[in-house]
């Protein structure tokens, strides 16, 4: 299926690793030129690397904290004119609320919620005057089914999700999409760190762990960060623009439920 998106560009903020990388490398193979961001640069450029050397597509590499005003200017500066933008910046810390202070809040609602807010802010004109624009807001299945120890992202993520419904509907008759995808339990390395953070808790073996978290999904299995990057590149497709202000679960069936 040829999605229509050969020759745009698109920032894929936070996307050296995991989800942020199987987007990137989905849109690559669309034919989407490419700006990639994280803090780590030695990552980011291996990440830049691979991605031209599987697809042929262009991609710059722009090293920085996309939580600061600095790192997504340097991320605009490379792609003034940015046709698609996905969104995230990491994810908050897990734990007991009781632990948290109000800084740790801060640092949360900025990265989950503000910080898309403002990357969003800083490309919508833009692409309004353009006719045509797709964000895609990487959030969590927490926004739809919460998760007792990632409260931060319970909280933070759901307010992004109520301000983006609302804005959405104001800007889609421009032809530009705002959506969100939420990732139930993909294998990257956050992931990874969590059930070795189990396994460590539990005294088990983390393929044991690993083992019986897929067990437990109607799936099956835990998902393929590539599928995912997937469902990102058909968000953006010019022919999703009647898809709008929508939330994406992707997680292998666990939220249960008849529909929505
Ligand atoms: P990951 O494997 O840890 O990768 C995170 C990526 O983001 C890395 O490239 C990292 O590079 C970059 N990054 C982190 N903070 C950044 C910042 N402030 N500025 C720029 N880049 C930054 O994480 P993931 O599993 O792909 O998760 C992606 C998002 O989905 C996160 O928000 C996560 O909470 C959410 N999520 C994931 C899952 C899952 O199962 N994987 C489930 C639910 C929600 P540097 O560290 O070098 O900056």
């Amino acid at each position: 299926m040829d999605l229509g998106i050969k020759g745009k560009k698109a920032i894929v903020c936070a996307a050296s690793k995991g989800l942020g990388k199987a987007c990137a490398m989905s849109l690559a193979r669309e034919g989407v030129e490419l700006v990639i961001t994280a803090r780590t640069r030695e990552t980011l450029e291996a990440t830049a690397a691979e991605i031209r050397a599987a697809t042929g597509a262009k991609v710059t590499a722009v090293a920085g904290d996309i939580t600061t005003d600095e790192g997504r200017a340097a991320a605009l500066a490379a792609c003034p004119e940015p046709d698609i933008r996905v969104n995230h910046a990491g994810g908050p810390p897990r734990g007991d609320f009781r632990d948290w202070n109000r800084d740790d809040w801060i640092k949360a609602v900025d990265g989950n919620m503000l910080t898309p807010i403002f990357l969003i802010k800083a490309v919508v004109d833009g692409m309004i005057a353009r006719k045509f624009g797709r964000i895609v807001n990487i959030t969590s299945g927490s926004v739809k089914s919460p998760i007792p120890e990632l409260g931060m992202s319970n909280g933070a993520r759901a307010g992004l999700t109520g301000f983006v419904g609302g804005l959405a509907r104001q800007v889609a008759r421009h032809n530009v999409t705002i959506n969100g995808l939420l990732p139930g339990p993909f294998l990257t390395d956050r992931l990874r760190s969590g059930f070795e953070e189990a396994a460590r808790r539990s005294n088990r073996p983390v393929d044991e762990i690993i083992a019986e978290r897929s067990a437990s999904n109607p799936a099956g299995r835990v998902g393929r960060p590539e599928e995912f990057g997937e469902a990102c590149a058909f968000l953006c497709a010019a022919s999703s623009g009647f898809i709008v202000g929508q939330n994406l679960l992707l997680d292998g069936g666990s939220f249960n439920s008849t529909m929505g």
